[in-house]
């Protein structure tokens, strides 16, 4: 029997702002539909957050036994500046700047986003279709909304009439935005508008002779607006009803508010039964931003090489560091807040360890099925990580004291024990032991001290070629050394 005929999974639902008891459209399948990057530039640390809450549900559902399709995007045009209408493609302009055709930029760029999703244990969604792919399937969207009356064309370009939807659905809806209030905080269009309104949005944009990226149309050569790819690569793999349509909760608006506009438009109902959003990530109380410099790169993370931090981190101590917070919640990442969760994780590692050389007795102090519903307990709550991962210390807790001898565990309750940590721990948060930096009471740490050292006093004589062999020696093991204000530390990759 599948697991998830027995557990009752909640979701908080962004269109009701309610935790909603699951229930799949089609009973033991998951269509789940998350957006993607655009992939313009190295994929920053936020978006990997947002990336892997939606791994860690993807895995937990299959865990769960549920068949799950999942697709994630690549958003490869249309997306341009500053996510309005006007402006230029982000890919475009990217590929101006370094003199490369834009799918070259396209390609540099998804493939530094899977490596990045890999180094992070990321499960490969089921499929990871791209906008340029999927040119045919939009225009027809827009020959239904044209059709339907909630579309006009101007000048070679197609936009959504909003006021004119408005009159008979609600715009606003999922991002708790009256149409009223919007209007009344926006500029008057100028003569040179195309628009009827301002809040309309772009459908199809006519391209201009410059333009590079540019498909031809019943409108004439131009390209898609920047929220069709999604309603259109979604219900194309999920039907017109799916379960789950996830992203940043700085999508809300106004991208999944058009996708919710033209779904509506063009079939009469949006596709989507819950709208899941994850929460941001902050570096060092303020929110992330390349403009300010505030900004960090996972890159950067295991490298150490950022001024935030005092050393390197493994990306499973950075995964869960991620899983420590509720997908929904805001994150703070500091070098303290990662110091602690690495010490968590090694604590967390170590104790799986011991639980495999347990010795074994006849009674157990220590409730192992009731402990384990608890560990469901917390997921099917909204997929509540933190709490789970307070379940899996109060494990390691007992693991230690039946270490110490102070309690006992009995063979068939070790291997359920050893069996959900493995569950909850590798299959569904995506945890990998990785051998991570730990305190110099080992053997490692005690040789690395030394070599520490020898590299200093080699500098201290200026003898160069000694301090950069010892440096060149070790990246080559994969130990990678970092020079910081409060001396030398050194990481494992
Ligand atoms: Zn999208």
């Amino acid at each position: 029997m599948q697991l998830y005929k027995n557990q009752t999974l909640k979701v908080h639902n962004s269109l009701s702002g309610k935790k909603e008891v699951f229930q799949p459209i089609n009973e033991g399948h998951i269509g789940m539909y998350v957006c993607g990057p655009t992939v313009y530039s190295n994929v920053h640390l936020g978006n990997c957050r947002t990336f892997m809450s939606f791994d860690m549900i993807f895995r937990y559902f299959k865990h769960l036994g549920f068949k799950v399709r999942y697709v994630r995007n690549i958003t490869d045009a249309g997306h341009l500046e500053n996510d309005a209408d006007d402006g230029e493609d982000k890919i475009a302009k990217k590929a101006k700047l370094e003199q490369i055709e834009p799918m070259e930029v396209v390609q540099r760029y998804t493939v530094d986003f899977h490596n990045t999703l890999q180094k992070f244990n990321f499960l490969p969604p089921s499929i990871e279709p791209t906008a340029t792919g999927h040119i045919i399937e939009q225009i027809e969207i827009i020959k239904e909304i044209l059709e339907k009356g909630y579309a006009y064309e101007a000048n070679g370009s197609v936009y959504f009439d909003v006021l004119k939807f408005n009159e008979s659905n609600e715009y606003g809806k999922l991002s708790g935005r009256k149409l009223e209030d919007m209007i009344a905080n926006t500029r008057e269009l100028t003569a040179q508008d195309e628009k009827r309104n301002p809040q309309d949005f772009a459908l199809w944009k006519k391209a201009e002779p410059q333009h590079i990226m540019r498909w031809p149309s019943p409108w004439g050569d131009g390209f898609p607006g920047w929220h069709l790819e999604c309603t259109a690569m979604s219900t194309k793999y999920l039907g017109e009803a799916f379960d789950i349509h996830g992203g940043g909760m700085d999508l809300k608006f106004p991208h999944h508010e058009c996708e919710i506009a033209q779904a509506e438009a063009s079939k009469g109902k949006s596709p989507v039964k819950y709208w899941l959003h994850a929460n941001m990530l902050t570096l060092n109380g303020k929110k992330m931003s390349k403009s300010t410099g505030n900004n960090i790169y996972p890159s950067e993370i295991f490298t150490g090489e950022n001024d935030i931090l005092s050393k390197a981190y493994a990306p499973s101590a950075v995964r869960f560091f991620m899983m420590q917070a509720h997908y929904t919640s805001i994150l703070d990442l500091s070098d303290d807040a990662l110091l602690a969760s690495e010490k968590g994780y090694n604590r967390l590692m170590d104790g799986m360890e011991n639980l495999k050389n347990l010795s074994t007795g006849t009674k157990s102090d220590f409730d192992i099925n009731t402990w384990r519903q608890k560990c469901y307990d917390a997921m099917n709550d909204d997929f509540n990580t933190p709490i789970l991962i307070a379940h899996l210390f109060d494990a390691v807790k007992h693991i230690n004291l039946i270490k110490e001898g102070k309690e006992s565990i009995t063979e068939e309750d070790k291997t359920l024990l050893l069996n959900t940590l493995n569950t909850f721990v590798y299959d569904v948060i995506g945890l990998e032991n990785q051998s991570t930096v730990k305190d110099d009471s080992n053997a490692l740490g005690g040789v690395m001290d030394l070599l520490i050292e020898l590299r200093n006093q080699a500098r201290a004589n200026k003898d160069f070629a000694t301090s950069d062999q010892i440096r060149d020696k070790l990246t080559a093991l994969g130990i990678q050394l970092k020079d910081g204000k409060d001396g030398t530390s050194f990481s494992i990759n």
